[in-house]
């Protein structure tokens, strides 16, 4: 009896691994080659700022400064969804302080919040209005920027195939979990970029062609605007990539539940995103593209259940074992080799749960509690709990609005 359970979760586990490994693979391949960031010197259309705001009175004239400390002039849209602390007023006292920070400045204050998604849609469809073929950057109050990054970012737009651009993350006391979920992160988003592009860009720092997405493509029931944006442009027909050779900086969140809660969150976004577009995965126009989303999509919507399956009918198996006594043999040894499996794959994945980083054990372990804060987030979804309004992480305010140093 013990052999079905054994099997069943050997084949769970290769099913929801190999896409992983395979994916390891062709990353690795692609990013061989890089993508060459444009020399040629054409006219580069003009940059809108926009930043979101919602009660960011603590760090928003750190955020203003660092703007216009920017190494080059553009324009800037602000929009607030009600806060309910001082944000508005201390932005326009700074904005009269400072009259000449950028060559054109609106502010746009919503009646009531209804999510960083709809303030972004409401924000584009007032630049659509005015007919302009800007460039928008979009960033986080919570994120600052070195003087260079806009016009970094600008410079890749002489490249007419490139439709959106993201900026690489460096998260200010991440625990060490956090650094190699980053770095995982990263060189996915590098390897998919330098092969076609990547579906998910980080929305503290980007920049997009604004013909490139429309507003009314943002689905503002879900978060992610980031990642929406930046599928939406490649499905639009123009490439998304990520620059890991200009950087943002924001502070992760202080405590563990903190982190939780936010990555949560994204993959939340991330799972609404991957199923409104799944008639894309076998798009064959989207090229490999389509077998980017794919992938994607196995890892956010599939795998945690896979491995949630795995984990199941290992818990079926040590139950039949108690029962019925250790078996002999082949199916000893079977037993014993999926027993360590177990063993390293539980050890590794609890010490990532407490922030804690092991040699070898790290990769997998960021890997499981990924799959855990995506299986939560199927089950906020399968319970009609949207979490595109969230609660801000004050923490990491308090920090930034401390820190000197940062820049
Ligand atoms: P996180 O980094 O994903 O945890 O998200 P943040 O809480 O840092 O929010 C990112 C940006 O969106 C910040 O600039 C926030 O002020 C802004 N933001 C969050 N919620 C809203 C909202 O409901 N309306 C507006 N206008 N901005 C928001
Ligand atoms: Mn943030």
């Amino acid at each position: 009896m013990v052999w079905i359970p054994a099997l069943v979760e050997v084949g769970l586990g290769v099913a929801a691994l190999a896409p992983f490994i395979v994916h390891r693979i062709s990353v690795g391949m692609w990013r061989k080659k890089g993508i060459e960031y444009p020399t040629t010197s054409t006219e580069l259309p003009h940059v809108t700022v926009l930043l979101p705001v919602w009660n960011e009175a603590l760090i928003l004239e750190k955020k203003l400064d660092n703007l216009a400390a920017q190494n080059m002039r553009f324009s800037i849209l602000i929009i607030d969804s009600a806060s309910t602390d001082s944000t508005v007023s201390i932005l326009h006292s700074w904005l009269k302080q400072n009259p000449d920070a950028f060559d054109t400045t609106t502010v746009l204050e919503m009646k009531e919040r209804l999510g960083k998604t709809e303030a972004v849609r409401q924000a584009l469809a007032s630049l659509e209005e005015q007919k302009n073929q800007h460039l928008i950057c979009m960033t986080d109050a919570d994120a600052l920027l070195p003087p260079n990054a806009i016009l970094r970012l600008q410079g890749w737009f002489a490249d007419p195939t490139v439709g959106a651009v993201g900026a690489r993350a460096v998260r200010r006391q991440a625990l060490s979990s956090e650094r190699t979920h980053r770095s995982m992160f990263e060189m996915l988003r590098e390897g998919e970029s330098a092969r076609d592009s990547t579906p998910f860009l980080e929305g503290s720092c980007m920049m997009w062609r604004q013909k490139g997405f429309a507003s009314q493509q943002l689905n503002v029931h879900s978060n992610a605007d980031d990642a929406q944006i930046a599928t939406g442009v490649r499905l639009n027909g123009l490439r998304s990539i990520h620059d890991g050779d200009v950087h943002f900086e924001d502070i992760a969140p202080t405590s563990l539940e903190g982190q939780r809660r936010q990555k949560i969150r994204r993959g939340q976004g991330l799972q609404r995103l991957l199923v409104s577009h799944r008639k894309s995965w076998f798009d064959r126009r989207l090229g490999t593209f389509a077998g980017i989303l794919r992938r994607e999509a196995h890892f956010h919507l599939f795998a945690p259940v896979l491995f949630a399956a795995a984990g199941c009918t290992a818990i079926l198996r040590w139950g039949i074992i108690g029962l019925a006594g250790m078996p002999n043999g082949e199916l000893a040894v079977l037993h014993g080799s999926l027993a360590l499996i177990e063993l390293g794959c539980l050890t590794a994945w609890l010490l990532s749960r407490q922030g804690i980083r092991v040699p070898l054990l790290s990769t997998v372990g960021t890997l499981f509690s990924g799959m855990e804060h995506l299986l939560i987030a199927h089950w906020h979804s399968l319970r009609g709990r949207s979490l595109h309004m969230w609660d801000q992480h004050s923490d990491t305010r308090i920090v930034l609005a401390e820190s000197e140093d940062l820049n």
